[in-house]
């Protein structure tokens, strides 16, 4: 569905990306691991173009590849960006609209999509992470791990091809985490396609199909959860392993 090839990004002299690799088939999910400062939310970034690397290519199934060697248009970064949607940290919902608004918003103002249609959607939507009765709550009004849901509800509202989760859990208390990785995991199970990033290592080992280990801007390591944690090869991922376990 998506290769990666090459991509390099220099914020300054801090050299971020050099030269990252990364493919997802259809279906796949791909978790990304590593240190903090490795360059793991930057390659997320990138895959749906709101970074801009300085070198590499990205191509998505049915679109152009993209060179960022050639500098590309808006017109290509947008067309990136409308293939994939991004849940972050920090939900970064809109928080003078309602739950119901903020997950419409994608689909009927910037995809022009029929209000009525998108609407019809969203609320199924949220029936099915647990929410429908939150729909027209305001955002500060709900637990965090109930915004962290309306975040992945207003990504699918997208109908993206991609799910990028950019550290998903990692703003929320202890308790809540669990339910929000719950949802994550039957998303994956469902067949999307994702990449994660996340330190929750337990879910990594569960739910992914392909683990990539991220540190000094380089994937390290890869494999499947079993090569990975289990015998993984490398002695900085080992170092990483025993010092999060
Ligand atoms: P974490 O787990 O802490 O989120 P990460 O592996 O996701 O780390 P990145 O967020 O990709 O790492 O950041 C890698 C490096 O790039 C860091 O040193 C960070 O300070 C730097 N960086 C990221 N974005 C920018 C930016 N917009 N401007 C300058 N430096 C940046």
């Amino acid at each position: 569905l998506l290769t990666a090839r090459g991509l390099r990004k220099s914020f300054g002299s801090n050299e971020v990306l050099r030269g990252i690799d990364l493919t997802l088939h259809r279906g796949e999910v791909v978790v990304l691991i590593g240190p903090s400062g490795s360059g793991k939310t930057t390659v997320l970034r990138s895959l749906n173009g709101l970074e801009t690397p300085d070198a590499g290519r990205i191509s998505v199934d049915g679109g152009p590849e993209i060179d960022f060697a050639t500098r590309p248009s808006p017109k290509e970064r947008f067309a990136l960006r409308d293939r994939s949607a991004m849940v972050f940290q920090h939900h970064n919902l809109f928080p003078h609209f309602t739950v119901l608004e903020n997950v419409i918003e994608g689909p009927w103002r910037v995809q022009g999509r029929p209000k009525e249609e998108v609407v019809v959607e969203a609320r199924a939507l949220l029936e099915r992470v647990g929410l429908s009765d939150k729909a027209d709550a305001r955002p500060h009004q709900l637990s965090g791990g109930q915004q962290q849901r309306v975040g992945i509800v207003r990504a699918l509202a997208l109908k993206p091809d991609l799910l990028l989760f950019d550290e998903p859990t990692s703003a929320l208390d202890p308790e809540l985490v669990g339910d929000v990785l719950v949802v994550i995991k039957e998303l994956a199970d469902e067949g999307w396609t994702m990449a994660v990033v996340t330190h929750e290592l337990s879910f990594a080992r569960e739910a992914a199909d392909h683990v990539l280990f991220m540190d000094g801007g380089v994937v390290v390591e890869q494999g499947t959860p079993e090569q990975v944690f289990t015998a993984p090869q490398h002695e900085r991922t080992q170092r990483f392993l025993t010092r999060i376990l």
